[in-house]
């Protein structure tokens, strides 16, 4: 039985830093005029508040979102997507990943979404039925195996797990591995966290050493409370589309920030 609840970490730092990445790789990707996939293994429900209790008890999204909004530059497609979110939703809404993707992709884009949850994929169903997307509620990795090579072509594939199944470290490498053999022109980005216990290492090394020019951005932060295991956010991106530099250096500026307080 799943557990883990996005709710508690929507707009944590970890959030900040993946979905700052997608969304100028998203950005990049709909600038040619030409369709694209985005497919998604662990989607979430797609739309959060930061006021919620689950928000609350945690206080993720306050040391998070909340700390870093000011600080993004208007004109960065993570500042624009939040802004459309805020305009509609109200200014507590926080957008999950399908979110994201199915506010910047076009008409003629296609979304695979997988969420397991059974109330989070209701929840999901709800927040991408305007965007005429259906979530399927199955295991991510089965769904992402069964749609690629996705029709368009180019695209891109988030994976983003809890680890609350802890042989997801070792079973990552090889289905990104399997995906990339069958789909050798999509941008993969996995997200991992930093722990205290390295339980994450040997996936990097697997992954290292599968994708040896693959590109690696790690940020460090404070742990949430004392003593939490997560000291970090990784993303490892196979076929990183050209142009995400400048959004690398803005992200190492931006949590450069949370070391002065
Ligand atoms: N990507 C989302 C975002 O950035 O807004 C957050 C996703 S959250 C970290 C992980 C989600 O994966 C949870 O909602 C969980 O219920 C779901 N999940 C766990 N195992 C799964 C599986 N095998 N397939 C699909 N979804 C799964």
């Amino acid at each position: 039985m799943l557990s883990y609840q996005h709710a508690y970490h929507a707009g944590n730092l970890a959030d900040v830093h993946k979905h700052a990445l997608l969304c100028a790789a998203l950005d990049y990707l709909t600038r040619k005029d030409k369709p694209l996939s985005f497919i998604e293994t662990h989607a979430g429900r797609g739309l959060y508040a930061l006021d919620a209790a689950e928000a609350r008890k945690t206080g993720e999204a306050a040391l998070g979102i909340a700390r870093m909004r000011g600080r993004l530059p208007p004109d960065h497609p993570y500042a624009r997507v939040l802004s459309g979110i805020e305009r509609d939703f109200g200014p507590t809404a926080y957008p999950g990943s399908p979110l994201i993707a199915a506010r910047m992709l076009r008409p003629g884009d296609r979304l695979h979404v997988a969420e397991l949850h059974p109330a989070e994929h209701a929840a999901l169903c709800e927040t991408l039925a305007p965007y005429h997307v259906v979530p399927r509620r199955e295991d991510g990795f089965a769904m992402a195996l069964s749609v690629c090579p996705p029709t368009p072509r180019r695209g891109l594939l988030l994976v983003d797990p809890s680890y609350e199944v802890k042989a997801d470290y070792a079973a990552i490498p090889r289905f990104l591995a399997t995906v990339a053999r069958c789909w050798n022109v999509g941008v993969l980005i996995l997200w991992y966290p930093l722990l205290t216990s390295d339980l994450h290492a040997p996936m990097l090394e697997a992954l290292t050493a599968q994708f040896p020019e693959a590109l690696r951005h790690e940020v460090r932060f404070p742990p949430v409370r004392p003593g939490h295991g997560m000291t970090g956010s990784g993303l490892f991106v196979v076929n990183p589309p050209f142009g995400l530099a400048d959004t690398l250096r803005l992200l190492d500026d931006l949590f450069a920030t949370l070391r002065g307080g």
